[in-house]
Parts: C-alpha cells; structure tokens; sequence
C-alpha cells in the first residue's frame, strides 16, 4: 500500500510537471502572438485623419486604352479622371506646389517659433484634406491626355521635366518647349525640374549631377515664361546629403522623392515622400493606397520619435 502510494506521488508530481510545462509553453505562445498582433492590428486598423497628412502622388506617362498588366506607370485617362473625380466627391482639395511650399514653410516657421513645444507630433491638423498631383519625364502624354483632364476639372499640377530631352525630343514622345508654355499658360501646369539627363546621382559625381541641375533650370528659365518655387525631383529618386545641401543652397525650395510616404509635420521640404499611382488603379484603389502610404509614414514615424524619447531619458 505504501509503495503504491509513493509511485502515486510520483506519477501525480510527473503529470503535474508536464501539465505546467504545457500550459506554460502555451501561455508563453500565447503571449508571444499578443504581442505580434499588438504591433501588427494597430498599425492596420489606424486611421489616421486625412486632414493630417497631405499626399503627393506621382504619375509617368498616360494611355487610352489600358496597356495590361506589368506596365507599373502608365494610367489611362479613363483611369485619371475616376481617380479625380473620387478624390474630389471625398471632399479632397488639389493644390499646386506653391501652395505646398507655402505650407510647408509655414509649419517650419511654427517649428522654429515653439521650438520647445514641439514633441515629434506628427499631425499637420490642416482644415481640409489637401492633395498634390506629379508628373515625371515630361511625355508627351501629359500633354495629349492628362492636361484635359485638369483643364475640364480645373485641378492644378506639376510636372518635373528631363529638358535635354524635351530640347532634342530623345526617347519616348516628349511634349514640346512650345507645348510646355500653353499648359503653363493654362495656369493648371507647372513645369519643374527633373536635371537635363536623367542621370541619377549615385551613377554620376556628386558635382557634374549638379551641374544637370543647373543646366535643367537654365533650360526651363530659356524656354518657359512662369514664376514660382523652385523645385526637384531626384532621378529614381536617389541623393545624397551632400546634394541635398547643395540644392538647399542652390534656392531649391522643395526636392521630392520616391519614397513611399505622405508629408506629416516632421516631413523635411528636402525630401518629400510620394505616392506612385500604379497601372489600373480606380479611385477607390488610389485612395487605400493613399491611406496604407499615411500608415507607413506614421507607424515609422511614431516608432523613431518614441525610440528618441526612450533613449533621451535614460
Ligand atoms: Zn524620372
């Protein structure tokens, strides 16, 4: 009797063991997918107020008819003025740069002025939900069937031209110097800079992708009658600090590019995110991915600012 009471211990304790063993495997596993769910619910579950952020949307080239999948940049008008209209039933308002730039200095000067009161808030709290629409390269398509569609709907937009090419009218079908001026003209269009070349910083020297800028700028200064912000759009993207600062000083006062984002309160006018509208995108495609790119520059955000403040108190 006694020895079998002992085994019964023993066997009790040995199944109690194995049960906490599980139960705690379980709790940690659980706990574990709590956690994951935590960083990955909010994040897609945010809403974050439109009138908080302003986005940039970047177009290339623009078609007829649909050219099918794979062909990432090219929009059918169809497909750009289902976008306008159902950003503007949303009730969003379209903006020129100079009205960004305008913006943007005056957030910087609120920066300056509250110094102290500024704790990363991300927000920019604007009265209505702004939004601005790019074109790069400067094809020919931006004029033949984007610009009627501004023109009909009365939305301002800004293109970042590669002059040489509009000069010799190189690789796809340009718009002409003499095209370039009725749309600036039209006051719907404004024609920015995209350097001569096309050449992307990190495939030419710092200083002679300078110099396309410069070239770029005399080009639009020659060939166009407009007034206005100067502005850039990075070729591919790409820069440098050293050409960040370089343009800084050059009077640039907005550089884009293409990274996936929208412009919060912390967004730098040197580098200003953008939303690349892909192929066969309606509208309401647009503005999820509109919502998903303010998703990403806020969790992002929010994730460095907190690391900051982490690290600052300690
Ligand atoms: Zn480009």
């Amino acid at each position: 009797m006694k020895q079998r009471g002992r085994i019964f211990v023993v066997i009790a304790l040995f199944c109690s063991l194995v049960f906490q063993q599980t139960a705690w495997g379980k709790t940690v596993t659980a706990m574990n997918n709590l956690n994951e769910l935590e960083l990955i619910k909010p994040a897609e579950k945010m809403i974050i107020p439109p009138t908080d952020y302003i986005s940039v949307l970047m177009y290339h080239h623009f078609a007829i008819r649909d050219m099918g999948q794979g062909n990432g940049v090219v929009t059918t008008q169809a497909e750009l003025e289902d976008q306008i209209c159902y950003l503007k039933e949303l009730g969003y308002e379209f903006i020129s740069l100079e009205t960004l730039n305008e913006f943007l200095q005056r957030v910087e000067k609120e920066k300056v002025q509250y110094k102290r009161r500024d704790n990363g808030e991300l927000g920019l709290g604007l009265n209505k939900k702004y939004i601005c629409i790019t074109m790069d390269d400067g094809y020919m398509s931006n004029y033949d069937l984007a610009f009627p569609i501004f023109r009909k709907y009365r939305i301002p937009a800004s293109i970042f031209a590669v002059t040489d090419s509009i000069t010799e009218q190189s690789g796809l079908k340009k718009f002409t110097w003499d095209q370039a001026q009725k749309m600036v003209d039209s006051r719907y269009v404004k024609i920015y800079n995209h350097t001569a070349n096309h050449v992307p910083v990190d495939l030419e020297e710092e200083d002679e992708f300078l110099a396309e800028v410069e070239k770029a700028e005399v080009a639009l200064e020659k060939y166009l009658n407009q007034k206005g912000c100067k502005a850039l759009a990075f070729p591919n993207g790409r820069f440098t600090v050293y050409t960040q600062e370089a343009l800084k000083d050059m009077g640039f006062d907005l550089l884009f590019t293409v990274d996936h984002g929208v412009i919060t309160r912390q967004t730098s006018p040197y580098e200003i995110p953008r939303v690349n509208v892909e192929s066969g995108w309606c509208g309401q495609d647009l503005v999820e991915n509109i919502e998903r790119a303010a998703r990403k520059s806020f969790v992002r955000k929010e994730r460095e600012v907190n690391y900051e403040k982490k690290n600052h108190s300690r």
